[in-house]
């Protein structure tokens, strides 16, 4: 009898309080963990030395050296998902495959498909919840509707949000149940997969808990290397568990919990409503006359649009793969507002840079900067950056880091006004919600 269960790690890259791994280990038989490099994913990367892929390849070495360790293996496989375990079957006693959710749109497609092709093989194809807190339909309004109000939201969550909802799965009791393997196998290089090293130091997946304390009076001030916790790029692949780090936020934290519900927030937006990945939350603003202007575009990713909160934001970004939360609400408000070009361009240059990048969250908060999305501002609350700077930034500290040049002949004069590029928004918006 077959009595094989893969366990597929995607974004859940950790041995320890993995909610699929642990069902997977708790059954009868032995677990094979398998990750693949999904080419579906990797071709649309256009740089090759993308530091993303750089990490995930780090991580996932780890991980396969955490389970050689336990005489287990971790096969790395590259290619179509699909393509992987069909061949994969016909090497294995496969009985089962266990795997987390994941709610972005393309990763649905992938896995109704696996489910379907499973089902017809006879296999077990079973998933779990883990990399959210709440999930899908487990947050609704009391007409049973998904809630598109953050605060309402929130505040159904903190109601139900117990022990129960926050414990951790106890992975390391079952270990015994890993696959064991005379052989273990080599590593794919970056190499074999078509990229290059880049040479970084990633943010650490442990936060100190005075961070977390101080959070609350920290988190509005970009020069404050320690404001923020810099975990985005490790709940974004998992590296850390979303369980654990609400328990640190319960007891520490009222406003830090606060921001990791946005996170869930926006992953039951997305997950009801797939089609904001590519259109406006609210389908009238994407009757609004965006501007289509490649040169005001390059200023704003070059960070050279005379207004230096930007223009640090949009430096930090492209030097590091990290923008602080103000200055991404002031650099994403200045694109859609001052410039008038579409979210959607924006969100993709975001896509490309930002180390944490998340579909949900990224979608979520552009639009919610464009006005275009649930729970969004209002459009006519426009960002001014200059009075931004001089309120989170008093000193210049963090301005200085990104623009030394500035005060000097070097730095560009604004590429708009402020007060033009006000109205001529509003004009914008006006007509286009009239109709
Ligand atoms: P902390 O402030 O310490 O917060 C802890 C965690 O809570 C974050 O790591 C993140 O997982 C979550 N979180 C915090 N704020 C938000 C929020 N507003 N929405 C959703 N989750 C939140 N966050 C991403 O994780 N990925 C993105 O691609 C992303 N794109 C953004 C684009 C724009 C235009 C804006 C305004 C915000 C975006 N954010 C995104 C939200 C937020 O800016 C980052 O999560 C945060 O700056 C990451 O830094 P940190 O890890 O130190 O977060």
């Amino acid at each position: 009898m077959a009595n094989v269960t893969i366990f597929w790690f995607r974004r859940d890259l950790r041995l320890q309080d993995n909610a699929g791994l642990y069902a997977a280990l708790k059954e009868k038989g032995h677990v094979l963990p398998l990750f693949i490099f999904d080419t579906e994913i990797l071709d649309k990367i256009e740089d090759r030395r993308d530091a993303r892929v750089t990490f995930i390849h780090q991580t996932v070495m780890n991980l396969k050296k955490e389970l050689n360790h336990l005489g287990s293996d971790l096969l790395v496989r590259h290619g179509k998902p699909l393509d992987i375990l069909r061949k994969l079957i016909q090497e294995k006693d496969v009985r089962a495959i266990y795997t987390n959710h994941d709610y972005e749109p393309y990763a649905r497609e992938r896995d109704e498909k696996v489910s379907q092709w499973a089902a017809q093989q006879k296999i077990e194809f079973k998933t779990f919840k883990d990399q959210t807190l709440f999930e899908k339909d487990e947050i609704l309004t009391d007409s049973g509707k998904p809630y598109t109000v953050f605060t309402p939201y929130k505040r159904k969550v903190l109601s139900k949000l117990n022990a129960f909802y926050l414990q951790s799965y106890p992975n390391s009791q079952y270990e015994g149940a890993f696959a064991k393997t005379a052989m273990i196998e080599d590593m794919l290089s970056l190499e074999n997969l078509g990229f290059e090293r880049k040479e970084q130091d990633f943010p650490s997946a442990k936060v100190s808990t005075k961070v977390i304390q101080q959070y609350a009076n920290t988190r509005d001030f970009p020069a404050l290397e320690h404001g923020t916790s810099h975990l985005g790029l490790h709940l974004r692949f998992g590296t850390v568990s979303i369980r654990e780090l609400a328990r640190e936020a319960r007891k520490h934290s009222e406003v830090w919990l606060s921001e990791l519900i946005w996170r869930d927030f926006f992953m039951q937006i997305l997950w009801h409503y797939p089609l904001v990945e590519k259109q406006s939350f609210r389908p009238e603003y994407d009757r609004i006359l965006w501007r289509k202007s490649k040169a005001d575009f390059t200023r704003w990713c070059e960070g050279k649009t005379g207004y230096p909160l930007v223009d640090a934001g949009m430096r930090e970004l492209n030097a590091t793969g990290y923008m602080h939360n103000r200055v991404r609400m002031v650099t994403a408000s200045f694109l859609c507002k001052h410039l008038l070009i579409y979210w959607y361009e924006g969100e993709r240059y975001f896509a490309k840079k930002l180390l944490d990048y998340d579909l949900a969250a990224n979608n979520g908060n552009w639009q919610w900067a464009a006005g275009t999305g649930c729970d969004a501002a209002p459009y006519f609350r426009i960002f001014n950056p200059e009075a931004q700077a001089k309120k989170f930034d008093p000193d210049g500290e963090y301005i200085k880091k990104w623009v030394p040049e500035i005060g000097t002949s070097a730095y560009p004069e604004p590429m708009i006004d402020h007060a033009e590029a006000r109205g001529r928004c509003l004009q914008a918006y006006a007509k286009a919600l009239r109709k």
